[in-house]
């Protein structure tokens, strides 16, 4: 249909995965285990469940539509101020309104190759240019991204940990390229992953705003906190930022559950610290596997990791779906040969190198 504009005409759409009960029925299986969307397999925090019984009754009114209370939670916890955070529908749709309130299709935007699919989404569909910076062992190459900045450059998306690879840039180099980025770019940093950083590499970033008001840290209760299905992002940024994301959004773009439960997520400092051992476990019990299977993996700061299977990464993913094992092929993401795997709890992960290690001998 020709009337799309050109950028969206160029874009290829996301492909989420199929729901599992629909993968069952396909496949005749009943106890699919699924190591595909970087979930967190403990499940959402009790305490966020509880919060959502009890706003149930509530649910002809409107939410509150400026997000107070969970605002303040996380102004207290992050020590910022109100004003500084905007509420997305998951962190994807802050992504989509720095684009809508920041981009024209006189602009241009830095990625780099093997970043998070959305930064093409948002940029293209609002008629600005992408540049793709090519990858530096698998990670950003923070020199070329800074050599790509034109006049016309607005906008640097940064993920970190990057999704599919995993990969995290030093505290230090990233906290150069911000300040070395001339003032009409905006720097989105995205920490989908942040918690699961082992502690002594996170980057302070959010302490980096005072000196930096072209940043815009981006993070989420989708991954960590595990409530990816309601759909909670959130970012930190100066408050003129703040202001005109704030133009741009729906009224009422984060429901009342979700609202209550991020509130409650937040709070539960034992879940998240559960989640966080798990998943260090987790990426032991998969590298150890990989080790076996003498396969070569990228080292993730995540909570997956994108390994090599020497293969056509699609093949071997069909392969392991027949037995029941959803992981994610990524050669959209311009790795053909790697499948990107989530960590699972210790049976998920077993299930998962059993099957890999069957699949290998014959694909
Ligand atoms: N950024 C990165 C790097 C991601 O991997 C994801 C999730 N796939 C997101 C942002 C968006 O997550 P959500 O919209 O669920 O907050």
């Amino acid at each position: 249909y020709s009337l799309a504009t050109p950028g969206v005409q160029r874009l290829v759409p996301y492909t989420p995965g199929k729901p599992i009960e629909e993968l069952e029925r396909e496949l005749g299986l009943s106890d699919i285990v699924k190591l595909a969307s970087n979930e967190n397999p403990l499940g959402p925090s009790p305490m966020a469940l509880a919060a959502i019984n009890a706003t149930l009754p509530d649910l002809a009114r409107y939410p509150d539509g400026n997000g107070f209370k969970l605002k303040r939670a996380l102004a207290e916890k992050f020590s910022v101020e109100m004003s500084q955070i905007t509420l997305g529908n998951g962190s994807n749709e802050i992504l989509e309104l720095l684009a809508r309130a920041f981009l024209t299709s006189t602009h241009e935007v830095i990625f780099s190759q093997h970043a998070f699919a959305v930064y093409p989404i948002v940029t293209q569909a609002v008629g600005a240019t992408g540049v793709v910076i090519p990858a530096r062992a698998y990670g950003h190459d923070l020199d070329a991204m800074l050599a790509a900045v034109n006049d016309k450059t607005r906008l640097v998306f940064i993920a970190n940990p990057n999704n599919p690879t995993g990969t995290l840039l030093a505290s230090d180099e990233l906290r150069r390229f911000i300040a070395a980025l001339p003032s009409h770019v905006l720097c989105v940093l995205d920490e989908a992953y942040y918690e699961f950083i082992d502690p002594k590499s996170r980057a302070d970033s959010i302490a980096w705003l005072v000196d930096h008001p072209n940043l815009i840290v981006t993070r989420t209760f989708s991954k960590a906190y595990g409530l990816a299905g309601l759909r909670v992002g959130y970012s930190f940024s100066n408050p003129g930022i703040a202001d005109f994301l704030n133009r741009v959004r729906q009224p009422f773009n984060n429901n009342m559950l979700a609202l209550a439960a991020a509130e409650a997520a937040l709070a539960d400092h034992e879940h998240l610290q559960r989640t966080i051992a798990i998943n260090n476990d987790g990426m032991q019990q998969l590298i150890d596997g990989f080790r076996q299977l003498e396969l070569e993996w990228i080292p993730s700061a995540g909570n997956f990791v994108s390994v090599d299977v020497k293969r056509s990464g699609e093949a071997v993913y069909q392969a392991l779906l027949q037995k029941g094992v959803i992981v994610r092929p990524v050669a959209n993401y311009e790795m053909p040969d790697y499948l990107r795997i989530s960590i699972g709890t210790p049976a998920e992960n077993s299930r998962c190198l059993e099957a890999l290690k069957a699949v290998l001998a014959d694909v």
